[in-house]
């Protein structure tokens, strides 16, 4: 009999069932329909000894000291900061836009002060704020906009920028000064020896069992639990009784070159070329030494392994009936990026692990199921 049984061995499942196992005493079960633990995040060594990341790069960067702290218990950490350039009118110049950017693409030598004016003098000033277009032509204008924003947005998306909610060209700042860094959060690192080095730390509990290759319908009726955590698509848990939630998927196309570097820095994006979106080169993130590089090119598509909820209101509108089945879900909990429905980074889904971990613990202890 499991106190638990947690569907999706990602960060907010992992997390759930470290805290419930060591620090509430209880027996979980992890079910985990991929062939491997760690979510999106897992990383692997491939055929040429080169560690990269099978579901695109994942770079850690939080505010939250406790976030930091607490996976800091499951992994030794490297710092890294990352570094993103833009391919746009023929040039790398980098993203986010900053005092650089503007110089090098305009040819100019700008202070910090002039810049402001320089965005000012083109920003197309908006009363209200309300879809990812409005957020950059009103910080910095349709010229930068297109160049930057409008293509790449609409290859990631399938969409335009003006049928997205504000939030999601929200997480990419303008800058008048001369910072390059993608992140500028407090703690940006990586775990030393890989992700799912983290995961196996972070599940290495006698009180956790972990069963891969399984989907949790065919397990829920044969194996006995209390309670559940469910991290998969929430859509899904619910059978799409109110039809299917649009989630956005990728290609990955991996590539080893015999060269020990190929970019300039970390990730290169692609505004306006090409079907990917990006190119990223992972020994920049995991500070390997070979004398292979290998890199991986993201191609956006419709259907596949839902990667990203789209942030537009009537999918707001759908995931809120679903959200209303789940409040209504006794003795099931629902966390993580496609359970809640929410363009998340890791750092934000372990905060709401931890705060969930919590709301459990001070609530009344509930029946068996099975
Ligand atoms: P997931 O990692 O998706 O875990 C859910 C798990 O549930 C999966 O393993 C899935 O197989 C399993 N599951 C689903 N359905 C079932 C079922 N029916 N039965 C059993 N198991 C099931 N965040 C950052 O902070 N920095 C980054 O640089 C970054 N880069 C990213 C790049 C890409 C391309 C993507 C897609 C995401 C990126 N993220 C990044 C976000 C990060 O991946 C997520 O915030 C985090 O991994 C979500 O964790 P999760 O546990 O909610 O979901
Ligand atoms: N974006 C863009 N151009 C860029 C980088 C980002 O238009 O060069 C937009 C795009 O809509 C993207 C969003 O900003 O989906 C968020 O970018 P981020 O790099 O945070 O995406 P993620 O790493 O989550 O895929």
């Amino acid at each position: 009999m499991f106190d638990y049984m947690i569907v999706g061995a990602g960060l907010a499942g992992g997390v759930l069932a470290e805290r419930l196992a060591s620090q509430a005493g209880k027996k979980v079960l992890l079910v985990e329909k991929r062939n491997h633990i760690g979510g999106n995040t897992y990383d692997h060594y491939n055929e040429d000894g080169i560690l990269v990341h099978k579901y695109g790069p994942h770079i850690f960067h939080t505010n939250s000291r406790e976030v930091f702290e607490y996976l800091g218990q499951f992994t030794q950490w490297r710092p890294y900061e990352h570094r993103v350039l833009a391919s746009v009118d023929g040039m790398l110049v980098p993203i986010p836009i900053n005092l650089n950017t503007i110089n090098a693409l305009y040819g100019l030598n700008l202070s910090s002060e002039e810049v402001d004016s320089f965005f000012e003098s083109r920003a197309e000033k908006k009363d209200k704020i309300t879809t990812s277009e409005d957020v950059v032509v009103n910080k910095v204008g349709r010229e930068l906009y297109n160049k930057f924003f409008k293509g790449y947005t609409k290859k990631q998306w399938n969409l335009d920028p003006s049928e997205l909610d504000a939030s999601v060209t929200a997480r990419i700042p303008t800058r008048n000064n001369r910072d390059n860094r993608y992140f500028t959060d407090t703690y940006q690192a990586i775990p030393l020896q890989g992700y799912t080095k983290l995961f196996e730390q972070l599940l290495n509990h006698p009180n956790i069992k972990v069963m891969l290759n399984t989907d949790y319908k065919e397990v829920i009726d044969i194996i006995p639990y209390k309670k559940m955590i469910y991290t998969g698509p929430v859509d899904y848990y619910f059978d799409y009784c109110y039809g299917k939630l649009p989630y956005r998927s990728l290609d990955f196309k991996f590539e080893t070159i015999d060269t020990e570097t190929l970019l300039p820095t970390g990730t290169v994006n692609y505004p306006n070329e090409q079907l990917y979106t990006r190119v990223t080169e992972y020994k920049y993130l995991t500070g390997q030494k070979h004398a292979k590089t290998s890199v991986v090119y993201e191609y956006p598509k419709d259907s596949g392994d839902p990667y990203y909820p789209v942030p537009k209101p009537e999918n707001a509108a759908l995931y809120k009936k679903y959200q209303q089945l789940a409040s209504g879900s006794k003795d099931v909990y629902f966390a993580g990026r496609l359970a809640t429905y929410k363009y998340y980074n890791m750092d934000q889904v372990v905060a709401q692990a931890l705060s969930l971990y919590r709301k459990i613990l001070s609530s009344p202890e509930i029946e068996y199921h099975g």
